[in-house]
């Protein structure tokens, strides 16, 4: 895969891209990151990239042409069609689902923003995609475009090692993820679950996948609705539900 990011300042992105999982990815050659500073296509005296908007009111707006210019001359391999994705408070939000349609594309563009917002002209004819992180304003796209880059990149084949998986992750099933413990046994008298330190693999599957339904219930219970259950799962579900709030009303 390869992703570029269209910015005017490069050098955020420089340690988010050098680190950890996505360092390695880099280094293994499973993904071409390149951040390109799109001032370099202003085509005036002062090299501006931004200008008052028509009409009055106060914040400067992203002109078209350099971030027409720089996306025109970005290298496209033969039959790939770049996914160009506008960072924007106003997009769709950025959900794992949309991580993992993303992470079956060649090639991504990412164009982050400054200021008060972006010549309309762009959002209309030079972009494919409008993602926001969640419904709260930043200062820049860097920071969500990099949210977006890394958990798109962490699902490529062979980015994550064995020590981590996305399989199992909150989201990927639909639900939040159980909990997990490692040693010591016991801490200032806390102890692990029985079951994880059982060996028996069947009871322990069974114990993470109640715990997951559990915590979906307890934090996320919209997400329960779009999940297949069976109807024995249902049932407990139903139970753990009346007797929460029973217990609500106890209290
Ligand atoms: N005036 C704009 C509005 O009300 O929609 C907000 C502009 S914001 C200060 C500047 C830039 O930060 C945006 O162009 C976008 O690139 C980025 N940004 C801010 N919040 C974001 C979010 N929640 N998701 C994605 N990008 C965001």
């Amino acid at each position: 895969m390869r992703i570029d990011v269209l910015t005017l300042f490069p050098e955020m992105l420089e340690g988010v891209f050098g680190a950890s999982i996505l360092g390695k990815a880099r280094e293994k050659k499973l993904v071409a990151l390149s951040a390109i500073n799109f001032r370099t296509y202003a085509t005036n005296k002062h090299n501006t990239v931004d200008d008052y908007p028509y009409g009055g009111g106060g914040g400067m707006v992203l002109k078209p042409d350099p971030v027409f210019a720089a996306v025109e001359d970005l290298e496209v391999a033969p039959d790939t069609k770049p996914r160009v994705i506008l960072m924007c408070p106003q997009g769709e939000t950025f959900t794992q689902a949309k991580a993992e349609e993303l992470s079956r594309e060649r090639h991504l563009v990412f164009i982050c923003g400054h200021y008060e917002g972006y010549d309309e002209r762009i959002r209309e004819h030079l972009v494919t995609d409008e993602l926001s992180i969640g419904d709260y304003v930043l200062t820049g796209g860097e920071i969500p475009a990099m949210a977006v880059i890394d958990s798109v990149v962490r699902l490529l084949p062979g980015v994550l090692g064995n020590e981590s998986s996305a399989v199992t992750d909150s989201y990927s099933t639909g639900l939040l993820e159980h909990p997990h413990y490692t040693r010591p046994p016991e801490f200032r008298g806390w102890s692990v679950p029985d079951v994880l330190i059982s060996g028996h693999h069947g009871r322990i599957e069974a114990w993470r996948r109640e715990q997951s339904l559990l915590r979906t219930l307890q934090r996320r219970p919209e997400l329960l609705d779009k999940v297949e259950l069976t109807s024995k799962e249902r049932i407990w579900l139903a139970e753990q539900k009346k007797n929460s709030e029973e217990d609500g009303v106890d209290k």
